[in-house]
């Protein structure tokens, strides 16, 4: 059952009431005949209701950042930063959706042909609660402008969370139906995928979760996109800035305490500077305090929960034993909630957890490589393939990675980072489908061929 429990203490500070069967069978009619209504409303009549809702998560971002740091652990300043971001989708898709389903003409033997973008009807949506807002608003933004309406089942961990985004919906006037939370268990996820009346379903999360929604959906022939887990590459080469490439690559792991699908995980280094990177990791790591994610003094707050933690310690542990360096960090400290100390990891073999799965949370993995085909081999030696970053001066260089590091992204000389603006999503056991820009809010639309004579 859904509770609030704060990682920062390890004490529940809310039990809530789940949903049961027959709340769930309502909110499936609400949404039903919500529908019905709603897809024939217009882009500047669903755009001012999405302007209204930027306009409450801003003025919220206070409250909304501050539940999001009890129930998770994130740093409060993070946790607003996330909450103004859904602002900027809400205000996003509000400009840009009519541009993007606008009917497209084409040449074809008929007088006139053209392809027009309808939607398709009610959306679930499984949510994590690593960007306990983020996730939800960069769905729930375009599909709400395409027509289609949302139901959310939020992660067991942000019940608060998931409450409070469909209140921020219903004050913003959006008819009643059209974006319902569930505090449901994902035991009830595949009843709701067999439903008629659900027409397709978007998860983020891990690949175990993804399977199953991926697979229950394709039963019903149903569309799934799915956003999944990552082990992104952040290669430095020589003629990089290094200073700058030390400083990203720090953000660009531990951003939100650690727990982000598109974190850098795995550091790989040309040999010529990799002693260098590694000493400014080491040093900047071990002067990061840790400690309360609301008070603004502290570099590092918490994992969201004991579970999180708990196997981030065995994965570490576990590499440890099969020969990897500990470089830093690496043990539980010994107090309230459910902290890890920043480590880094080397020397990792082939055979230790570290080389192949994903760390979720404060790990960086550190490889040496000779040259560009080496970083290359270690970057693609996984089962991710979502994001990566490269940093080199070089233009050849810049190419390669372009070219040949198999990922959803590749950013060069710079973090990766989701952008309303730019399709964002995986490739391998990332997932697949894109969120965002364009491409998101064609993935749960019906793309129809129309031809008149
Ligand atoms: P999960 O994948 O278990 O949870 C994500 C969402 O999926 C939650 O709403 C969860 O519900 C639901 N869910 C879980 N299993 C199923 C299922 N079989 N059928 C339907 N829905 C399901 O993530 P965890 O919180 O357990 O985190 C575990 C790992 O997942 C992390 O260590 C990380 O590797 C990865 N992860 C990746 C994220 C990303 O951004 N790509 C985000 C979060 C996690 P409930 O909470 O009720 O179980």
């Amino acid at each position: 059952m859904p509770k609030s429990t704060n990682p920062a203490t390890g004490q529940t500070f809310e039990d809530i009431a789940g949903h049961d069967d027959d709340f769930v069978q309502r909110a499936l009619e609400n949404a039903d005949r919500a529908y019905a209504e709603w897809r024939l409303t217009s882009f500047d009549e669903r755009a001012v209701i999405l302007r209204r809702v930027a306009d409450i998560l801003e003025a919220g971002q206070d409250k909304y950042g501050r539940l999001a740091t009890l129930e998770m652990g994130k740093r409060f300043e993070e946790a607003k930063a996330e909450v103004k971001k859904c602002a900027s989708v809400c205000r996003y898709y509000a400009d840009h959706a009519e541009e993007f389903l606008a009917d497209k003409s084409h040449d074809s033997d008929a007088e006139k042909t053209l392809v027009s973008y309808q939607p398709i009807g009610l959306v679930l949506a499984v949510m994590p609660w690593n960007f306990p807002f983020w996730q939800l608003f960069r769905f729930a933004a375009p599909n709400l402008m395409a027509g289609n309406v949302g139901i959310l089942k939020h992660a067991s961990n942000v019940p608060q969370c998931a409450m409070a985004i469909e209140q921020i919906f219903t004050e913003a006037g959006l008819p009643q139906g059209c974006f319902q939370t569930l505090l449901i268990g994902s035991d009830k996820i595949e009843a709701m995928i067999d439903d008629e009346r659900v027409k397709a379903v978007t998860l983020t999360g891990s690949e175990p979760a993804g399977a199953a929604v991926a697979s229950q959906a394709a039963r019903q022939i149903k569309k799934a996109v799915l956003e999944l887990g990552g082990s992104d590459a952040f290669i430095v080469m020589p003629s990089a800035d290094i200073d700058a490439a030390i400083a990203t690559g720090i953000k660009a792991r531990l951003q939100n305490n650690g727990q982000s699908c598109i974190a850098a995980k795995r550091f790989i280094v040309h040999e010529d500077v990799y002693d260098r990177v590694l000493s400014g990791f080491k040093e900047k790591f071990e002067a990061m305090s840790l400690g309360d994610p609301m008070d603004g003094d502290n570099d590092l707050g918490p994992l969201a929960t004991k579970s999180i933690r708990d196997e981030l310690a065995d994965q570490v542990d576990q590499s440890v034993k099969d020969g990897a360096t500990l470089v830093t960090g690496g043990k539980v400290p010994e107090r309230d909630g459910w902290f890890y100390p920043p480590t880094i990891l080397a020397d990792i073999p082939k055979d230790a957890p570290a080389y192949m799965e994903e760390f979720f949370g404060p790990v960086a993995l550190f490889f040496k490589v000779k040259d560009i085909d080496e970083a290359i081999e270690i970057a693609n030696a996984t089962t991710f393939g979502l994001s990566s970053a490269a940093f080199t001066k070089d233009g050849g260089e810049q190419k390669r990675f372009i070219r040949d590091l198999v990922a959803g992204g590749t950013f060069i000389n710079r973090m990766t980072a989701s952008d309303p603006r730019v399709p964002f999503g995986g490739v391998k056991h990332s997932g697949y489908g894109r969120e965002l820009s364009a491409e998101g809010i064609h993935e749960f639309v019906n793309i129809k061929t129309v031809a008149v004579d």
